[in-house]
């Protein structure tokens, strides 16, 4: 298809006709009319119209290499050339899918060693559901099947990774929610932490994993699931003292502790691993989004020895998997796109250097008016926008005023998301020190007009 002699209206006429958008609300979008976006480099888009935007969100959250990589690029076609499709259905295998696997073991912390693949962070997580209620049968405790996440959680937008999420928008359009799973409080501190200090918080937190165990009865709770930073819920970085606690609890009860490593995988944080970044040893991860980079979808659970052998030795058939499990060209790109990120330093250089500064510039608008905290690790950050900066009181209608400060990021060349009254940034790790100079005077213009339209400046 020609699109040069094609305009923006052309699209969005289609778009209006045709396309249903994700997380959408279609009448409103349809009256303004959607973006084109045509073509990206590095860390920047550009649209129909020939303007350049900064990616402040890397997509979503998963081009964690940057646009426009060849190398990445001629691993697909490669591969799709050599062999497109095949499945790991029958017997067999291909060569990309059993690299992929070691490299995956290899990169992952200590202990787990096995991958389960599929094809979107949902499914992973549905394979992660899966897998820990197969275990526990198989272990002789089939009773074993309550799966504890958190309010605000976020684990995908199938009707299991939707149940699991603790989104309650999502909760009261899909009806009947599955059953066996249970939400606790999550460690936000700033909204709900009161007169406590962060770590007091983050323990009250952690042991209302405990209270809910032993509500539900131990002996039927097979697992918690959580983000090391709640990602979508907009960058909640949970108190020093939130895992450790979690963690000794898993362990005191026999739970099998999961990372729903999506976001935070693939150096998001400074260490390949989320998990890493907070002390968290995982029984299952679940990952994709930066696994690839976005470049093809692909996802997969890493799957802990434990419950590996068990699996193997015990469980005999598991009846799971996706036609694209595996994908051989999906595999070649995300070894491409891992290889890259370690001859690079690429993770490396978002722990030691990237990283900081990135976090050091963002904390410097704690002092604006507008912005209560300022969290994050590594590439990925989280500021509240406060109604009194002095009494942690927040805004009533927090969407709308994230809405606002998002549309002026939109109109002044920078992507940065609103979740409710929390601006969220998650750039490209490829980003350089002048480019996050460049981020962040973006940012703060963006704010400043916010702040002037709800009279705070
Ligand atoms: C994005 C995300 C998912 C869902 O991934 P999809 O590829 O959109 O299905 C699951 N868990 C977390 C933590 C995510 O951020």
């Amino acid at each position: 298809m020609n699109h040069i002699n094609k305009s923006t209206e052309y699209w969005q006429e289609l778009d209006r006709a045709h396309h249903l958008h994700p997380f959408t609300d279609t009448k409103s979008l349809n009256e303004k009319g959607t973006r084109v976006i045509t073509k990206a480099d590095g860390i920047y888009l550009w649209d129909s119209d020939g303007n350049r935007v900064l990616d402040g969100m890397a997509g979503l959250w998963c081009v964690n290499i940057g646009y426009g990589r060849k190398e990445l690029v001629d691993a697909a076609q490669r591969q799709m050339l050599e062999l497109p499709y095949y499945n790991t259905f029958f017997q067999t295998t291909n060569a990309p899918a059993t690299e992929l696997s070691q490299l995956l073991a290899e990169i992952t912390p200590e202990g787990l060693n096995r991958v389960f693949f599929a094809n979107s962070g949902s499914e992973a997580v549905d394979t992660v559901i899966r897998l820990v209620r197969r275990y526990w049968q198989a272990e002789g405790q089939p009773d074993r099947n309550v799966i504890i996440s958190r309010n605000n959680a976020y684990h995908g937008s199938t009707v299991a990774g939707a149940s699991l999420g603790g989104m309650d928008p999502m909760h009261e359009q899909s009806g009947l929610m599955m059953p066996g799973i249970e939400h606790i409080m999550q460690p936000y501190w700033y909204k709900d932490g009161g007169d406590l200090s962060p770590d007091e918080f983050g323990l009250k937190a952690a042991r209302a994993l405990e209270e809910r165990i032993l509500e539900v009865g131990p002996e039927k709770v097979a697992a918690f699931i959580g983000e090391p930073i709640q990602g979508a819920g907009g960058v909640i970085v949970p108190p020093e003292s939130y895992w450790p606690e979690i963690q000794r609890i898993c362990e005191k009860y026999d739970i099998l502790l999961v990372a729903d490593e999506v976001i935070c995988g693939f150096g998001r944080t400074g260490n390949w691993f989320g998990s890493e970044t907070f002390g968290i040893k995982p029984d299952l991860m679940s990952m994709a989004k930066g696994m690839s980079s976005g470049y093809l979808p692909i996802s997969a659970v890493m799957v802990g020895d434990r419950v590996a052998e068990s699996l193997i030795e015990k469980s005999g058939e598991f009846y799971h998997g996706f036609t694209y499990s595996g994908h051989p060209a999906a595999c070649a790109v995300a070894i491409e796109n891992i290889r890259l990120m370690r001859d690079e330093g690429i993770v490396d250089r978002v722990r030691d250097e990237t990283g900081p500064y990135f976090q050091k510039r963002l904390r410097e608008l704690e002092d604006h008016p507008l912005i209560g905290e300022v969290v994050g690790y590594g590439m990925v950050a989280g500021m509240v926008m406060v109604k009194d900066k002095k009494t942690r009181e927040l805004f009533e209608n927090g969407s709308e005023v994230g809405n606002i400060c998002r549309d002026h990021c939109f109109n002044n060349g920078l992507i940065m998301r609103a979740c409710g009254d929390r601006m969220v940034l998650s750039p490209p790790l490829v980003m350089k020190k002048a480019e996050i100079d460049e981020l962040l005077e973006k940012v703060k213009y963006c704010l400043d007009l916010t702040a002037k339209d709800l009279g705070k400046l």
